[in-house]
């Protein structure tokens, strides 16, 4: 497991925003697993946060949420970014596309529905006419009674 899978969503990319922000300063290549930096938080003074690539908890960082807990910090997660760009870059990517992808299916549901209300039955479809009106809000209800003039019997 890396630092992404034990960071939370949130830590994730407000680490993101500290990488495209280029807060971390003084980054320290120790040796492949293990990298220091000091990153602009919040705070007056900076925080001092070292990641360790095959030990994702045991990384430090001196910021209240993260100091003395095994909790992958917005400071790691960007120190991580800055030490490897490359996975800044499909981590962003990766989101967009899901992004896309939502979009597109969105999209897509009318013409679903269109296609699905098209082959069913008359006996289905009184059904699910009766289910969304006697289920649904009550807004829809009254118009389907405005719209077919059901107070009206002469
Ligand atoms: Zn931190």
């Amino acid at each position: 497991m890396g630092l992404i899978e034990c960071t939370s969503n949130a830590s994730l990319w407000r680490g993101y925003d500290y990488y495209e922000e280029k807060k971390v300063m003084h980054l320290q290549k120790i040796d492949e697993t293990h990298y220091s930096a000091i990153v602009e938080g919040t705070a007056e003074e900076p925080y001092r946060v070292h990641i360790e690539l095959d030990h994702p908890r045991k990384s430090t960082c001196n910021c209240p949420h993260a100091d003395g807990k095994r909790i992958v910090c917005k400071h790691m997660m960007a120190v991580y970014f800055t030490a490897f760009p490359e996975e800044a870059k499909r981590i962003y990517d990766e989101a967009v596309a899901y992004q896309e992808e939502q979009e597109r299916l969105q999209e897509e549901v009318p013409d679903i529905i269109c296609r699905y209300v098209e082959k069913m039955k008359k006996s289905e479809l009184q059904d699910a006419l009766l289910h969304l009106l006697f289920t649904g809000p009550e807004w829809q209800y009254e118009r389907f009674i405005d719209d077919y003039d059901l107070y009206d019997n002469d």
